[in-house]
């Protein structure tokens, strides 16, 4: 087998690349393990979206891979330093997507500032609410950028647009980065200093989930963000502590939420996030756009077939060919 598909994926440019080597796909394989490392065993690649687990041990079953396609993002899937020791590119177009998860960011904002999905519901139920669709203008706000990455940036870049002015967290990025001039944006040495905003002001989270950003956003973080506040969180559910950031929201410590990624996806019951009209949630959309998607598979298509003709991947997070 060339390459293994284990999870519900389907794109023009995977009907293309079936037409030059044998695709297995099964959508529901990235539920179990055993079977997982069976069939791993005999492919040259791999295509996950974020579901498929590839742990050090599934890898170390896939003898013969060679390259793994990550159509998206973020990478705390697979263990990128577990496919590197064993000579395995790992293709993710790291690029592919940003504009559009930065957009509904920006969307989102707009949704919890002018409460867009209240008026939506109560409209449609037939009622003509305006004074309880009062909501904030952006404009003249804070905000809050964490993580000045890829997409911290885009989102930067959107709100000044907006007429707000924009403070990041971000230790990795240096003080002189042409980025932080170029978005206008001030950056803060410390989390804290970054959250001290103002009522009606906005925090958007735009990291990476690591050991060390793991429930970031907790009891003390939280607790640093000025009453009234608004946050929004398109990166990973893991890096929010969902039960604080509820008690703040109920004691109305933050005046709301809106939430794209979940600690559990799909949350495995309805709990109260659900119930609260100052909450916006969507289903991990950031990247579901036409041409997010487009952009994507068709640059880890490529990759695949460049890989299993022996040439060099583009779109590489650790190495370009394979090392066995
Ligand atoms: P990126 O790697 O370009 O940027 C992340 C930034 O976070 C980097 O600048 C890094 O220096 C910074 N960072 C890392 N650890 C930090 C820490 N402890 N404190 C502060 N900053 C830290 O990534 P990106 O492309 O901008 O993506 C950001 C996040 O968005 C990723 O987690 C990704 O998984 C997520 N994402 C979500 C969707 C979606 O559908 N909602 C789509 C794409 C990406």
């Amino acid at each position: 087998m060339d390459i293994l598909i284990s999870e519900d994926l389907d794109a023009p440019a995977i009907q293309e690349l079936s037409r030059k080597f044998t695709v297995v796909r099964d959508a529901t394989l990235w539920k179990d393990g055993a079977a997982l490392k069976e069939r791993i065993s005999i492919a040259s690649a791999i295509m996950v979206r974020n579901q498929t687990h590839l742990s050090a041990d599934v890898l170390a079953a896939a003898r013969s891979l060679v390259a793994i396609g990550r159509v998206g993002v973020g990478l705390d899937n697979i263990d990128v330093a577990a496919a590197t020791k064993l000579g395995i590119v790992v293709i993710a177009p790291l690029d592919a997507n940003a504009v559009s998860v930065a957009e509904l960011s920006l969307g989102l904002m707009l949704a919890l500032a002018r409460k867009i999905p209240l008026a939506d519901r109560t409209t449609k139920a037939g009622a003509w609410d305006r004074k309880g669709c009062t909501g904030r203008e952006l404009d003249g706000k804070t905000l809050a950028v964490c993580g000045f990455g890829r997409i911290g940036r885009l989102v930067a870049l959107r709100a000044r647009a907006f007429g707000m002015s924009v403070r990041t967290f971000d230790p990795f990025v240096p003080a002189n980065a042409p980025a932080l001039a170029e978005a206008g944006c001030e950056l803060c040495e410390h989390l804290e200093e970054a959250l001290a905003l103002a009522a009606g002001d906005f925090v958007s989270v735009h990291l990476p989930l690591t050991d060390q950003t793991r429930h970031l956003f907790n009891t003390r973080t939280i607790a640093a963000i000025k009453r009234g506040a608004y946050f929004i969180n398109t990166s990973r559910g893991g890096v929010v502590d969902e039960r604080v950031l509820l008690l703040a929201l109920q004691s109305g410590h933050l005046a709301g939420a809106a939430l794209d990624v979940r600690e559990i996806e799909p949350p495995q019951m309805r709990g109260a996030l659900e119930d609260l009209d100052q909450v916006v949630l969507t289903p991990h959309i950031g990247s579901f756009t036409t041409e997010a998607q487009t952009r994507t598979f068709e640059a880890v298509c490529e990759d695949l077939h460049r890989v299993l003709r022996g040439q060099p991947a583009e779109n590489f997070v650790n190495r370009a060919r394979p090392g066995r």
